[in-house]
């Protein structure tokens, strides 16, 4: 198949693209590289079946190509990027995701877009279920990105009702590993990078609140397995063991060796209080479930950042 794939050079986008070149498709990745960055796909240039493509979604995609399949992953999605320009990112999460879909309309490609587990908000309902409808806060600074992705849900829903557009809704947790920019500003990579520099972990507020990680080989497989079945969803994707970020530190110390020592920062607003993902739905209808605990993926994450800190430009 022809894939198109947005936000391709970004950090689940690249691992998407070399999956789907494994799984024997075409993949163009369309990227603006406000997040990505042109080496994580450097390696895939030489694939005579992977093409680059720079564009900014908010413009209207004037392609003359056929496409079987879209990914639409292109939106920051750190705290620290979707933050630095709200309105370009609430733009991508709704004019950006009108352009996809009439693209995906005019080419009857099928559509998948990355959702979040944002659109639940700081939760009420623990575990969070796909029912849940979310307690999110509409005037804080983390709605350009929460209220944007809740956009393109009810978008995807309007074009799949009035066009017939084929689409899928993936609602991902938490995700890390390899190839996430050490200056991305998540937990994960912030924690590690720190702790490779035996400089002081950043807990935000008390570091009691919790967070379910999904390592991304496993989170990639369930994005394919749902574009793949007959299931719009919305299906959450992501990996139930739930930890606060004091243990998700203390994990990093143990596994780097590290001399860090825990400093307390300020709480961002509106910043959740807990998050775990109920995956009863992706077990039963996708088969899926993550495979890799923490400290496996954990371990990984690591052993990439030790090589890149070691050899930036490599
Ligand atoms: P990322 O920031 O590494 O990647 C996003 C990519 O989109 C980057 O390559 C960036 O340059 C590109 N992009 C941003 N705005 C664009 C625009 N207007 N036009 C074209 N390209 C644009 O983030 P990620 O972690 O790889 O996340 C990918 C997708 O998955 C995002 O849509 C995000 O909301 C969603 N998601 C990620 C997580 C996670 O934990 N990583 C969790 C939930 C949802
Ligand atoms: N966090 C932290 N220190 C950091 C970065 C993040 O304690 O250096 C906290 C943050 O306040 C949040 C959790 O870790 O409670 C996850 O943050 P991240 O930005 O990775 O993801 P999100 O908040 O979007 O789930």
């Amino acid at each position: 198949m022809k894939i198109l794939v947005t936000g391709g050079a970004g950090f689940i986008g690249n691992h998407l693209c070399r999956y789907l070149l494994r799984e024997g498709n075409e993949v163009v990745c369309l990227d603006n590289f406000f997040t990505g960055k042109s080496a994580n796909v450097a390696d895939l240039k030489k694939n005579l079946e992977f093409r680059v493509m720079p564009h900014d979604i908010t413009n209207p995609l004037d392609l003359k190509e056929h496409f079987d399949r879209i990914y639409n992953l292109a939106c920051p999605a750190s705290p620290v990027h979707y933050q630095f320009d709200p309105i370009e990112t609430i733009k991508t999460s709704t004019i950006g995701v009108i352009n996809i879909l009439d693209f995906a309309k005019l080419n009857g490609a099928r559509i998948l877009q990355a959702s979040t587990s944002e659109i639940y908000g700081d939760p009420l309902e623990h575990p969070q279920t796909e029912t849940y409808k979310g307690n999110v806060n509409t005037l804080g600074p983390r709605a350009c990105y929460d209220e944007g992705k809740r956009v393109a849900e009810t978008l995807l829903m309007d074009y799949h009702r009035t066009y017939k557009v084929p689409v899928r809704i993936a609602r991902i947790f938490n995700t890390y590993g390899p190839n996430m920019d050490k200056d991305d500003g998540r937990v994960v990579s912030n924690f590690i990078v720190q702790a490779l520099n035996n400089q002081p972990i950043t807990i935000y507020g008390t570091g009691k609140q919790t967070r379910s990680f999904c390592y991304v080989s496993d989170l990639v497989r369930g994005l394919y397995n749902l574009m793949e079945s007959n299931n719009i969803g919305p299906i959450n994707l992501g990996n139930p063991g739930e930890f606060t970020m004091l243990e998700l530190a203390e994990k990093i110390i143990k596994l780097t060796d590290s001399k860090s020592k825990i400093e307390y920062k300020e709480l961002p607003q509106d910043d959740p209080h807990q998050r775990k993902p109920d995956i009863t739905l992706a077990k039963k209808i996708l088969g899926w479930e993550p495979k890799i605990k923490l400290d496996e993926g954990l371990t990984k994450t690591i052993n990439y950042f030790k090589k890149s800190i070691k050899n930036p430009y490599s």
